[in-house]
């Protein structure tokens, strides 16, 4: 039996502003207050499991404990079949270079990563994963995945999406993420598909 949320308020455990206005919007029927990690100076824990649902769950939980408050965390990234699965939990990492002293993320040197070590491999099937997770401060978790499958394109096309965008196709399309409408992109993505699986199980019936 999954646990469901019946707080009126809900902390986003992430500091990154763009999957908080994706997440608040998805929220948006259920009249939930979203309030952001950063937003109240929750640090950020180290990312040490190696599965999406293991690190959601570890940001959640640090979130929800610090906070008093239910809290949502999501982990995502990109898989290769050639590459049995990678970057997959160690996408972001492996964009990230340090220049000027500063570590920054650069998607299209890790783009090139991923064409440079598969290029010669006739598996083309990638796909993206995400995990959306809800902790509550007792440390009980709930969460769910979700995955949209495709293949990788080369050379990376389109510049409306972020991260990996350019680079996938989801299947039985033509455009990469990164040429496509965003809200086809919204309507079909990994969030959306979590989204869907955690609202259907963990959010209370809409009035
Ligand atoms: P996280 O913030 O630790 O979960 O890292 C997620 C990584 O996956 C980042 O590098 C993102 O750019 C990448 N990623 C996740 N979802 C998407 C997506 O929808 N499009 C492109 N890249 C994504």
């Amino acid at each position: 039996m999954r646990r469901r949320l019946d707080s009126p308020k809900l902390v986003l455990a992430s500091h990154n502003a763009g999957k908080l206005r994706e997440v608040a919007a998805l929220l948006e029927p259920w009249r939930i207050e979203v309030v952001s990690a950063g937003a109240l100076g929750l640090p950020e824990p180290a990312e040490t499991e190696d599965s999406f649902l293991g690190n959601a769950a570890i940001k959640a939980l640090a979130a929800a404990r610090a906070s008093g408050l239910p809290a949502l965390a999501d982990d995502s990234g990109v898989s290769v079949a050639a590459l049995d699965g990678a970057p997959g939990v160690r996408t972001a990492d492996w964009a990230e270079v340090t220049r000027d002293g500063r570590v920054v993320r650069d998607y299209a040197m890790a783009m090139g990563k991923v064409e440079k070590l598969a290029r010669h491999a006739p598996d083309r099937r990638a796909w993206f994963s995400c995990a959306l997770v809800l902790g509550w401060p007792d440390g009980h978790t709930e969460g769910v995945l979700g995955e949209v499958h495709g293949r990788w394109a080369w050379p990376p096309r389109g510049d409306r999406g972020f991260g990996y965008d350019p680079m996938f196709v989801p299947e039985g399309g033509t455009q990469t993420f990164g040429e496509m409408d965003p809200a086809a992109k919204h309507a079909i993505s990994h969030r959306a598909v979590a989204f869907a699986q955690l609202s259907a199980a963990c959010l209370p019936p809409l009035p």
